[in-house]
């Protein structure tokens, strides 16, 4: 499926070769103009051009990226990650069916509970790395099931050719959420999904200042593409130019940095799983966790920059590791520069999320810097 002869690192590099035709600049311009001019016959000046709502020439520059790193057909940029699920669930028809993975970023969870209630959808959540599990839910017709790879804040690893059969079977589009994997470590169009989708607020950008959500396709005929794109396009959900010319400069580092994330991150993992304060590490790349194997097989270069911790103690002890951390700004999302920490409870309540457990984004920082921080937070349980 790849047109693109260059690797992911030269792609970013070179913002797929995005520059200032205008003035010569290496670093693309940014068009802020909300409408475009028409010739005295009417006609558009430039015919890809119309109105900023529709479409933006930066926005075009940097979904020009993404779909390289994705070797997509297609892809468009949304206001927020949030924006690309609603627009994906609100595609399925009325008294459609959706299969959802369940323990997945809350955010989406909630809004496909609300949308089934209000639309008389059905809404089946199972375990899609329990195949059977995924299996017996696509025995009926679907219309679309949706997994995230690896979820958040669990670190569960669906196997995402084992989804697409299953989909397939119930006449349903696979949609794969792939935020704490990022394209470079993880394709799913080329595993079989119909359409991989990423909260570009995250690594993608990965400076913690844009709200951003891209949408990709294996295929441009396919009917829930078309209808999504409909959407984007008929309630305005594009991202602004200026975000996405953030995004734009964001990714050209992007290979580098979730290299570098993802490397500090399996090295704390493993230091973590021999500390004696901690219950149980939850990071797919090491070897004893239970979506090892299947994470070797569809990612490449690493494993990501997302880990969870079940600290020992309960709630007590994990809110007194968050609180003692020092260079682990306790902050909600992921994917930036600085490493992050979050007690996930605090946050969802609601959602079963153990009461220890403790959500880590890894930055760029120096490892032996962060293992320290850990330690010394750790080490002062009582
Ligand atoms: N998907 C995942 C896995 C996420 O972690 C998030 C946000 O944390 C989202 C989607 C939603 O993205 P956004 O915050 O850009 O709307």
């Amino acid at each position: 499926m790849s047109e693109h002869p260059y690797d992911p690192a030269t792609i970013a590099a070179r913002a797929a070769g995005a520059q200032d035709a205008a003035t010569g600049g290496v670093v693309p311009g940014l068009s802020l103009a909300t409408t475009y001019l028409r010739a005295p016959d009417y006609s558009l000046v430039d015919p890809a051009n119309s109105y900023g709502r529709d479409d933006n020439p930066t926005v075009r520059q940097a979904e020009e990226v993404l779909r390289q790193l994705e070797n997509a057909a297609a892809t468009r940029l949304f206001a927020s990650g949030m924006s690309v699920a609603a627009a994906v669930m609100r595609a399925v028809p009325n008294e459609g069916r959706i299969v959802l993975q369940s323990g997945i970023y809350h955010g989406v969870t909630t809004f496909a509970r609300g949308l089934a209630a209000r639309r008389g959808l059905t809404l089946d959540e199972v375990d899609a790395t329990n195949k059977d599990a995924l299996r017996s839910a696509c025995a009926a017709p679907a219309d679309l099931v949706w997994i995230e790879v690896p979820s958040n804040p669990w670190l569960r690893v669906a196997d995402i050719t084992r989804a697409a059969e299953a989909a397939r079977r119930a006449g349903a589009a696979l949609v794969v959420d792939a935020t704490a994997a990022t394209p470079i470590l993880l394709k799913p169009l080329g595993l079989g999904a119909d359409l991989v989708m990423h909260s570009a607020t995250k690594a993608i950008n990965g400076h913690s200042d844009v709200i951003a959500g891209v949408l990709s396709c294996a295929c441009e005929a396919h009917p829930l593409w078309q209808a999504v794109v409909a959407e984007r396009h008929d309630a305005g959900a594009l991202l602004g130019p200026f975000e996405a010319w953030l995004c734009l400069r964001g990714m050209r580092t992007l290979p580098l940095r979730v290299d570098r994330m993802s490397a500090t991150c399996l090295d704390l993992a493993q230091r973590l799983s021999a500390h004696p304060g901690i219950e149980a590490v939850l990071y797919p790349g090491l070897a004893g966790h239970a979506g090892h194997d299947v994470a070797q097989r569809q990612m490449s270069g690493g494993f990501g920059y997302l880990m969870s911790i079940l600290v020992r103690g309960g709630h007590a002890a994990a809110a007194q590791v968050a609180s003692r951390l020092q260079l682990f700004a306790r902050a909600t999302s992921l994917g930036g520069p600085e490493s992050l920490v979050e007690h996930r409870h605090i946050i969802e309540p609601q959602s079963g999320i153990p009461e220890n457990l403790l959500r880590f984004s890894i930055g760029l920082e120096s490892p032996e810097d962060l293992w320290n921080d850990l330690v010394r937070a750790l080490d002062a349980i009582p």
